[in-house]
């Protein structure tokens, strides 16, 4: 048997570090085996997914320095591997497992669900929901579908007993049947969910052992039920360990910086951070904390995994980077990564035009163009005091903390979307926009005017700018919970008020 394994990112968003550190220990216990390691686009999610994403995704994992045998960029055997491009095998297995009769037609509107869920919620019933179509005799549910009625496929799961999942760091896992709800497999777009995808393409793309984050354990007795249904042979399962923040609760980005772009911008080489994603959950037999990747592959073992939860410490990071930039690089070699870092015809490219009109000789470039290169700028409190129109300490922190969120649904990270977010934001907050924007400048450059602001924004990365506009938030005052609640509530409420108000203007 050919070892195979794949990693299968959905392209929603930055780059994640969980990302790369599954898709490290999935390409390592493929290349110990002499097997072959996949990379598979999981853009089911036809809202949620874009192609910038899955550029950036791609990239990411190409700058920490791992390759894949077959992908979308570089093709196989299996392909095509976007699923968006599958569409038909994934209707062709659902029209199957309706005729085996391991899944039916489900009729609910989304009314009717929001409905039967609240209804259930209400029973305390600690069972999952059965559709009360389950049952609903075959002929009338082709009468149903071929009078244009629409539907989604679910999984017809057994009520009884219990599920017996084997994985192989954990052993056998038991989940009661009547826990294990019954899975929308194709939506009513004709797209499948992930679960029908995924199986069907695990098996198409004949992998063998499926390493990924242990929130997927709870979708492994669907799985188990899919590939009965279809009589095809399981790949071994293999959750690794979620990645923590130090408070040990789930890395997320609203604590630690998550995305592989933030840590390029911030001047981590990418051996430093692959070798730090090597030390979650797995360590070398001699315990040494500095490795690369060869040395990684000849002693990984899957048996060297350990389950407590691994914690994403940025600060081990910056300790680790700092021995990779004093003892792992020739001269030569650290000059070139300073050039491919930021010193390079791209990144000056983004930044000159930006500053040329205030500059008469070259060197009057590095003090208005330095903050492009700092980590966090150096702030203290007075800094961000004194705003015209700004009443206190307390409305710098609001604005800020409220354009930060907002900024979140940005989709495109680049100046127009930006701008429109910030204006937006300002009428929201029923402030003018040039108030808004005075303490941003101070706190992404550390100075009262700099760049224009927008495109310095777009080209300081979203990560960068959340974690310089945290960081002045800090200095005035961290955000304790309650005000974290208090601030949600009144945001969510003020967002909804403006939608309301803009559809009354029609
Ligand atoms: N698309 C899933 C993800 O984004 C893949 C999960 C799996 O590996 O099965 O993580």
């Amino acid at each position: 048997m050919t070892v195979r394994t794949r990693v299968a990112p959905s392209p929603t968003g930055d780059p994640h570090v969980g990302t790369a550190y599954v898709a490290l220990f999935n390409y390592c216990f493929a290349k110990k085996h002499g097997g072959q390691f996949i990379l598979r686009i999981e853009d089911t999610d036809q809202v949620r997914s874009t192609a910038s994403s899955e550029r950036m995704i791609l990239e990411a994992l190409r700058w920490v320095g791992l390759s894949w045998d077959e992908g979308p960029d570089v093709g196989g055997p299996h392909g095509p591997y976007r699923q968006s491009e599958r569409a038909e095998l994934y209707q062709e297995a659902a029209a199957t497992l309706l005729d085996s009769g391991h899944a039916f037609r489900c009729f609910m509107t989304a009314d009717e669900l929001t409905e039967a869920r609240a209804a259930h919620q209400a029973s305390g019933a600690t069972q999952s929901m059965i559709s009360p179509y389950t049952d609903l005799p075959r002929a009338e549910s082709d009468a149903r579908a071929a009078a244009g009625d629409a539907f989604v496929i679910r999984l017809r799961t057994p009520r009884e007993g219990t599920c017996v999942i084997q994985d192989r760091l954990r052993g056998a896992i038991e989940v009661p049947w009547d826990q294990v709800d019954q899975q929308v497999l194709l939506k009513s777009d004709g797209f499948p969910t992930y679960h029908l995808a995924n199986v069907v393409d695990d098996h198409h793309m004949a992998i063998t052992h499926v390493l990924r984050g242990e929130e997927w354990i709870s979708s492994a007795p669907k799985h188990q039920l899919l590939y009965q249904a279809f009589g095809w042979q399981m790949p071994e399962l293999v959750h690794l360990p979620l990645l923590r923040n130090p408070d040990k609760s789930k890395l997320s980005k609203r604590k630690n910086p998550t995305s592989i772009l933030y840590y390029q911008r911030m001047g981590f080489l990418p051996e430093a951070l692959l070798n730090y994603l090597g030390r979650m959950a797995w360590s070398m037999p001699d315990e040494r904390e500095q490795f690369d990747l060869s040395e990684m592959l000849e002693h990984f073992d899957l048996d060297r995994i350990s389950l407590g939860g691994p914690v994403f410490d940025v600060t081990k990071l910056e300790w680790l980077n700092g021995v990779w930039l004093r003892d792992g690089l020739t001269e030569d070699e650290y000059a070139q990564r300073v050039m491919d870092w930021a010193f390079n015809r791209e990144f000056l490219g983004q930044i000159i035009p930006l500053v040329r009109q205030r500059a008469n000789k070259l060197t009057d470039l590095a003090p208005l163009a330095s903050f492009f290169l700092q980590g966090l700028i150096d702030l203290k409190p007075e800094d961000l005091q004194g705003f015209k129109g700004i009443e206190s300490d307390d409305e710098t922190r609001r604005i800020l903390t409220w354009s930060l969120w907002h900024l979140e649904a940005l989709a495109e990270w680049e100046a127009d979307g930006i701008q429109a977010v910030l204006r937006e934001m300002a009428e929201i907050m029923g402030v003018k926009l040039r108030v808004l924007l005075a303490p941003f400048f101070v706190a992404l450059s550390g100075q009262r005017s700099s760049t224009p602001l927008f495109q310095t924004m777009g080209i300081l990365g979203k990560d960068i700018v959340r974690a310089r506009i945290r960081h002045a938030v800090d200095t005035l005052a961290p955000i304790s919970k309650k005000e974290q609640g208090r601030w949600q509530k009144a945001y969510d409420q003020a967002v909804a008020a403006h939608v309301a108000a803009l559809a009354a203007q029609g």
